[in-house]
This record gives structure tokens, C-alpha cells and sequence, in this order.
């Protein structure tokens, strides 16, 4: 971490002479209190003018920030938190933060909904370094979005992770607002993919009048489509391909009482994907490019 740090202060100050490293600065707002934590972090860059003349002259590029003590910071209950979190972990294990900053080698993949109430690590008791977390509203998969496949691809090439959950919930506000006919703006765009699994799966509504059902029923629709959808990309059924294995689950979480329902959705290779979806043999792009080229040639 101490190098990755320091690699960026020097790239910022190439890069940018206006942004300013402080090695020794008295505006510790993001260090751990050195009462709790004995080896506090040097702050390697900070966005605050560090003197009298570099804030007259507006050389910083957030203009009319003052420091301010952390007793004064808006977030105080939170920095508060994590500095008894950070003396509880200490106390309890000891070696626990060293050996978490060797590496991270989780085994499972949360691909999950960004609602608050659904926080990934809490609701299955994990800790830092079991999940690899990638959130959005309604939990999609959608294979222009290059955030989430660049987090499934790094997952599973790299991380070599072994299991894909898909967790969605009950009581899910993006799936509300999916089923309602007001605009809402740009986010308009992101919801009709569970409009899409609406439309496909209409007949599964006839007969079910109650709202809240129908959201509920929505959204097990929606996470199973999203489960599809993580087999359908060429990164899963390469993976399965080299014998990797890859198992992508599809789960309900009841913000109502806490618990999980496992939904059934459990794909583990390209023989229970239909068929049209199937790579038959998927590869990287640039080897397809490669080919391409000299076929034309
Ligand atoms: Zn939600």
C-alpha cells in the first residue's frame, strides 16, 4: 500500500506541479488516531494549500477550502467508527492487518444491489477479504457497462474467484421504479433492462394484483436474468472452457427480516446456457482481431 501510494505522489507531481505532496502535514483528516493506532499513515498527498502563499495565489484546485479539525469534520461518527473498528481488529488479531496487506485472495464474487440496506459483508457475517463487491441499483449485468464486466473479468481471470453471487432483494426501490411510469432522468436508461425481463416474462404476472408482489416477483426475475447474463459473456465460458471452475448463484435478500433465499440459480458451465448464447470457442478479442487480419491477408 506504502508503494502504491508513494508511486502515485510521484506521478501527481509530474504530472501536475500544482498539486501539492505533504509528507508531514498537520491536517491528518484521513489518518487514524495516533492514540488507537501507534504507526499512523504519512499523508502523502494532500489537496489542502500548504502555505500562506499557495492560498493567496489559488494554486489549489478546490478553491475556498479551509483545513478543519476531524472533532469538526461533518463525518466525525463515522472517522469515530473506524478508529475503534481499526483498535477492535488490532486487539482481537493482532497480525490481521499486516497479513491483509500482503494480498487479497477472496473466493466469491458479490455482485449485488446499491441499496443501503444491503450490505454485502454484513448480511453473510464476512470480513475484509472475502468478497469481491461490485454494486449497482437493481444489481444488473449489462454487457455495455464496462465497470461491471471489468470487475467480473479481474474476478475471475486474475482473482480466480470460484463462486458468482447475484444477491438481489425484496422491497428493491430501482425495481419500483421500473414498474412505474413517471420519469425519473438519466436513470431512466439503466432501469429498462428490468423493464426488458418484465416485458419477456409477462405472463408469470396474470393473476397477481398485489403491488408488492409483483415488484417482489420482478426482482427474482431480475436476478436470475442477471445471472444469465454473467454466463453469456465470453469471460465466464473461457473460464469454463480452460476447466476452470465457475459457479454463478442467484439469491433473494429479505430486507424485512434479514434472511437470504436461495433462488435455485445455480450455472456452472456452458451446457445449461441455451444454446444461441454458447461461444464455441471463446477467446480473447485480439486473437480474433489477429485472426481476422490475416485471413484478409
Ligand atoms: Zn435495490
Amino acid at each position: 500500500m506504502f508503494k502504491l501510494r508513494a508511486g502515485i505522489s510521484v506521478l501527481l507531481t509530474k504530472v501536475s506541479p500544482s498539486l501539492n505532496v505533504v509528507r508531514n502535514s498537520s491536517v491528518r483528516a484521513f489518518s487514524v488516531s495516533p492514540v488507537i493506532c501507534k504507526r499512523t499513515t504519512p499523508i502523502l498527498y494532500n489537496p489542502l494549500p500548504s502555505t500562506e502563499a499557495e492560498r493567496v495565489n489559488g494554486k489549489q484546485k478546490i478553491k475556498n477550502i479551509e483545513p478543519y479539525s476531524r472533532e469538526k469534520s461533518p463525518l466525525t461518527s463515522l472517522l469515530n467508527k473506524n478508529a475503534k473498528w481499526s483498535e477492535d481488529v488490532h486487539t482481537s488479531d493482532p497480525t490481521f492487518f499486516s497479513r491483509s496487506a500482503q494480498k487479497q485472495s477472496p473466493n466469491i464474487l458479490w455482485i449485488g444491489c446499491s441499496d443501503s440496506r444491503v450490505s454485502a459483508e454484513q448480511i453473510v457475517g464476512a470480513g475484509p477479504g472475502e468478497l469481491f463487491v461490485h454494486r449497482n441499483i437493481a444489481n444488473l449485468c449489462i454487457h455495455t457497462d464496462l465497470n461491471c464486466l471489468s470487475v467480473i473479468q479481474y474476478a475471475v481471470d486474475v482473482l480466480k474467484i470460484e463462486h458468482i453471487i447475484v444477491c438481489g432483494h425484496y422491497g428493491c426501490g430501482g425495481i419500483n421504479a421500473a414498474m412505474h411510469p413517471e420519469p425519473l432522468g438519466l436513470i431512466d436508461n439503466w432501469l429498462v433492462k428490468i423493464k426488458d425481463v418484465y416485458a419477456a416474462n409477462k405472463e408469470k404476472f396474470e393473476g397477481i394484483n398485489d403491488q408488492k408482489s409483483r415488484e417482489d416477483l420482478l426482482a427474482e426475475l431480475n436476478v436470475g436474468d442477471t445471472v444469465q447474463s454473467i454466463c453469456h459473456t465470453a469471460i465466464v465460458q473461457q473460464a469454463w472452457k480452460r476447466g476452470q471452475k465457475v459457479s454463478v448463484h442467484g439469491w433473494m435478500y429479505e430486507v424485512e427480516d434479514g434472511l437470504i433465499n436461495e433462488l435455485g440459480w445455480c450455472v456452472s458451465s456452458s451446457e445449461q446456457l441455451e444454446s444461441v448464447y454458447v461461444y464455441e470457442n471463446p477467446r480473447p478479442l485480439k486473437h480474433q482481431r489477429h485472426k481476422n487480419i490475416e485471413s484478409k491477408e
